[in-house]
């Protein structure tokens, strides 16, 4: 009770499996008494691309536009543009982010990685050497609960489409929601809504090499 959870969501349909999760973590979360707050990415008409619109009023080096160091030097100055300063006090707020989304091209929609590369600036959410373990936004929680079109076995050890561990960390996965039962695709939701009553006293996944590959 009382924790604050931001829900980075990326799916055009309501009705979708995704939109389904969505609800339900907010049902779910809320009934715990936490806060919820949800960045509906394709409602918000999210603006993916990195251009100099984000930088609001003079550049820092006019002549030679390097994204990276003006978003830096504009978040110093506090002239990043109003949607990425919006999203950014909700990161702040949350103890736990969860990306919710549908597997595209083995990764996340480009929407979302737009909200990745915009949103996550160096100097709010990373410095150096202030990034990993000691990034600025160690103290809190991030789960990714994405879809696919491929089916478990595809994304098994030595499966046609590699390990999904190969892609991405701490995941809550629903494999092939379009080809599964109904039976199964309610039981992929009451998964979901058991992860979410006990997210709060799970161990955050050790995301090192070691880990990872089991050197
Ligand atoms: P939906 O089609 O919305 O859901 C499946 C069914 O679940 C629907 O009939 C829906 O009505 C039903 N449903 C909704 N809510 C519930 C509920 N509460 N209980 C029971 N049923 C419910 N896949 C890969 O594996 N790898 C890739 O690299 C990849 N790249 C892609 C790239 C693009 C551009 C696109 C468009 C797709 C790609 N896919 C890929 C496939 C994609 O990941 C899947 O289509 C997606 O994950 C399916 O999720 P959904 O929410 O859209 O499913």
């Amino acid at each position: 009770a009382g924790k604050k959870v931001l829900i980075v969501y990326a799916h055009q349909e309501p009705k979708s499996l995704n939109g389904s999760l969505k609800t339900i973590a907010v049902e779910e979360l809320s009934k715990q008494g936490c806060s919820v707050a949800v960045s509906d990415l394709y409602e918000m008409q999210f603006e993916p691309r990195t251009t100099k619109k984000d930088i609001v009023g003079n550049l820092y080096n006019p002549e030679e536009f390097n994204y990276g160091v003006e978003a830096w030097e504009a978040w110093k100055n506090g002239s990043l543009s109003e949607d990425l300063i919006e999203e950014q006090k909700k990161v702040k707020e949350a103890d736990l982010v969860i990306f919710q989304f549908p597997l595209y091209w083995f990764s996340m929609p480009a929407i979302m990685k737009g909200w990745m590369d915009r949103v996550l600036v160096q100097g709010f959410a990373h410095d150096f050497p202030k990034c990993y373990d000691s990034g600025l936004l160690k103290n809190k929680l991030a789960l990714l609960s994405f879809t696919t079109g491929g089916d478990k076995s595809m994304y098994s050890d030595g499966g046609v489409s590699g390990d999904i561990r190969y892609l991405l960390w701490p995941m809550q996965i629903c494999f092939a929601p379009e080809y599964a039962t109904q039976d199964e695709r309610r039981q992929m939701v009451a998964c979901w809504r058991q992860r979410l009553r006990i997210v709060w006293e799970e161990e955050p996944i050790n995301c090192t090499p070691e880990w990872y590959y089991k050197l």
